[in-house]
């Protein structure tokens, strides 16, 4: 009677093992967390149905300066991996974020903890010696990494591998995924870059160094810039140097980030005949139009076009 309850008790213990481990293998996502919506976007079509995911910066916020709220605490101590670009861009929010979460699995140098901007080639690698005289600069290079939907794609196929680690199971799909993404924004960006062509307009005048990585991919250039120095918003003094810039070099166009006031651009269109100024999204979410990361090259695209 006695072995009878036992042998009972042992097989119930073993179905209820088996129904929680395969619920928890059928049902548990891994629990991804971005810091920007451009990353979420990524692992979100990468991880499919396997991760859920969200980001920290909304697409309509400069992701240099975001709040470390107690609310993303408590979400990163449930996370199973934070996504970072890195390269300083999350330097002044995300330790404190993560120190505040408690949470191992998410700490640097452990699997839950993925920066990517450093896989990707960053532009824009100092060389010479920093000093704060020269701005907020990023000495291991400009971390607006995917504004260039090639590295978009690179930086997706690294996103697949790194789930792949956490989640050995999915691998294959994570892969086939991150590999199907990179062929389109790829067959894209001919696409794009024909369009960019044909439009006329080879320069381009930004407020930040956002949008260095897309100019880059299309032979595009950026004179220069609406702050003084990276980080430091307009000065009237620097403004009139940027009038004389667009008039000597006829720039038809100023593409402020929609996260910055347009009054210095659109003091220099007062000077300048025949310069567009338009206010642009340059993340996923960064306007109600702006849905995918295919989206946010499109609509830069458009843009140029004049469209
Ligand atoms: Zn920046």
């Amino acid at each position: 009677m006695k072995l009878g309850h036992k042998k009972f008790h042992a097989q119930a213990l073993l179905y209820i093992g088996i129904i929680f481990f395969s619920s928890t293998a059928l049902n548990a996502k891994i629990a991804v967390i971005t810091t920007t919506t451009d990353l979420n976007a990524l692992v979100t079509e990468v991880g499919g149905e396997s991760v859920s995911s969200q980001s920290f910066c909304k697409g309509t916020q400069d992701p240099h300066f975001i709040e470390a709220k107690p609310s993303f605490m408590v979400k990163a101590s449930r996370a199973d991996l934070i996504v970072a670009i890195g390269l300083e861009l999350e330097v002044g929010w995300l330790p404190s974020i993560i120190r505040g979460a408690r949470n191992p699995k998410i700490t640097v140098g452990n699997p839950g903890y993925f920066e990517v901007g450093s896989l990707v080639s960053p532009l824009g690698v100092s060389t010479g010696k920093l000093s704060r005289a020269q701005g907020d600069v990023h000495p291991e290079g400009n971390p607006h990494v995917t504004l260039d939907p090639v590295r978009a794609g690179q930086i997706a196929k690294a996103i697949a591998q790194r789930l792949g680690e956490l989640d050995p199971t999915n691998k294959v799909n994570y892969i086939q995924r991150a590999e199907a993404l990179d062929a389109r924004l790829n067959a894209k960006t001919k696409v794009w870059g024909e369009r960019i062509k044909k439009s006329g307009v080879s320069k381009i005048i930004t407020y930040h160094k956002t949008l260095t990585y897309f100019l880059d991919r299309f032979q595009l250039e950026n004179p220069t810039i609406l702050e003084p120095l990276p980080g430091i918003p307009p000065t009237a003094k620097h403004t009139l140097e940027v009038i004389a810039t667009a008039k000597a070099q006829k720039v038809p166009l100023i593409m402020v980030e929609n996260f910055f006031d347009d009054a210095a651009a659109q003091r220099v269109a007062k000077d300048v005949p025949n310069l567009r100024v338009v206010s642009v999204a340059v993340a996923v979410e960064g306007n109600a139009k702006v849905k995918s990361i295919d989206d946010v090259y499109e609509h830069l695209v458009l843009t140029i076009e004049g469209k």
